[in-house]
């Protein structure tokens, strides 16, 4: 919050409200200028508010510092930001489903999965051929060989596809064949990989971080928005939390939270949220009513032979009688899917 006072106030005044700030718990920098002084104050901007200072005949203006995610925030942009994607578009009254296995790891798997899904009505195809596993002798991914069958799925279905990208070093191979690039979570406060995001003209999946707050999320987004590139699309895929019945606490309030701070579309997945496939339809549907742009749920042609995220992924079978109460639900909002 910056105070702006009066021309022609006096030492007592700056005193007074510095003394104000301080019994607030607020870090105060007095900056004097030539004509006006200003006075910075540094903490919770709530407790201001209730400070009242605007009231005090020596303060000018009251106005608040701008968000430090400047370019994310909703003062900068009021309008929601639309992100097309084939003839997706995220961020609209639509509600985009984006699903498939965890990792790609066959070609008919994944050709089985993305003919499947594509007919439930899912819009995009997912699969890692870079997996941040957390062993490393747990598998890896495929590399470019998995890109290649992701390319081939796409030739086939036309469903447009979504990949992650860890490595910088990988940029240009794997913005080679995404239409959409994923930043896990693990790596959302990899700043050298957002900026390398940022300097791609391609959406970006920017996933939330383990246990990172909204704000550091959004800044980690900023990163992305800083370097040029306004297609961020953000991932709510639940926090860490004590609970351990879940692999993850899904956090649906960032979706109208977000909504509010910011102007980029939000998605949810609920997958690695819960880590199991029997909570994922009914927290698909939570996110749905809470107002999601879109899912990004885990499919797998046979999940208890999959090589990553098993536990978690639906039968091809479960995954359209989702779409389907999906569908009813956002008909009901008077959204389409
Ligand atoms: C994934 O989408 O497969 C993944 C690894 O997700 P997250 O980064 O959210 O754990
Ligand atoms: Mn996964």
């Amino acid at each position: 919050m910056i105070i702006v006072l009066k021309s022609g106030s006096t030492q007592s005044d700056i005193d007074y409200i510095k003394e104000k700030l301080h019994a607030k718990g607020l870090k105060v920098h007095v900056s004097q200028g030539e004509e006006r002084t200003i006075i910075g104050a540094i903490g919770d901007e709530r407790i201001l508010r209730e400070a009242a200072l605007a009231a005090y005949p020596a303060v000018e203006a009251v106005l608040p510092i701008l968000k430090p995610f400047k370019l994310a925030s909703r003062d900068f942009h009021k309008e929601d930001t639309r992100i097309k994607v084939g003839d997706a578009i995220i961020g609209s009254d639509d509600v985009i489903v984006i699903a498939g296995p965890c990792s790609v790891e066959t070609r008919e798997g994944l050709l089985e999965v993305a003919r499947s899904v594509k007919k439930s009505g899912a819009k995009l195809l997912r699969g890692g051929a870079f997996k941040p596993r957390s062993s490393p002798y747990a598998f890896q991914g495929l590399g470019e060989e998995g890109l290649k069958y992701l390319a081939e799925a796409r030739d086939e279905t036309g469903l447009k596809i979504v990949t992650e990208l860890m490595d910088p070093r990988d940029a240009e191979l794997v913005d080679k064949y995404a239409d959409i690039i994923q930043i896990g979570a693990r790596n959302m406060s990899n700043f050298n990989l957002l900026k390398e995001v940022g300097k791609m003209r391609k959406p970006v999946l920017l996933k939330r971080g383990l246990s990172s707050t909204v704000k550091e999320w959004l800044m980690s987004a900023e990163y992305i928005l800083d370097e040029g590139n306004m297609e961020v699309i953000l991932c709510e895929r639940g926090v860490r939390t004590f609970e351990t019945e879940t692999r993850n606490t899904l956090d649906l309030s960032s979706v109208p939270l977000v909504q509010s701070m910011s102007h980029l579309p939000i998605i949810v997945d609920p997958s690695h949220a819960v880590g199991r496939a029997d909570l994922v339809a009914p927290m698909s549907m939570a996110a749905v009513a809470a107002g999601t742009d879109g899912l990004l749920i885990e499919v797998h042609e046979n999940p208890e032979e999959a090589l990553c995220d098993g536990p978690q992924s639906l039968r091809l079978g479960d995954f359209a009688s989702l779409m389907k109460s999906l569908r009813s639900l956002a008909k009901a909002l008077g959204r389409e899917l």
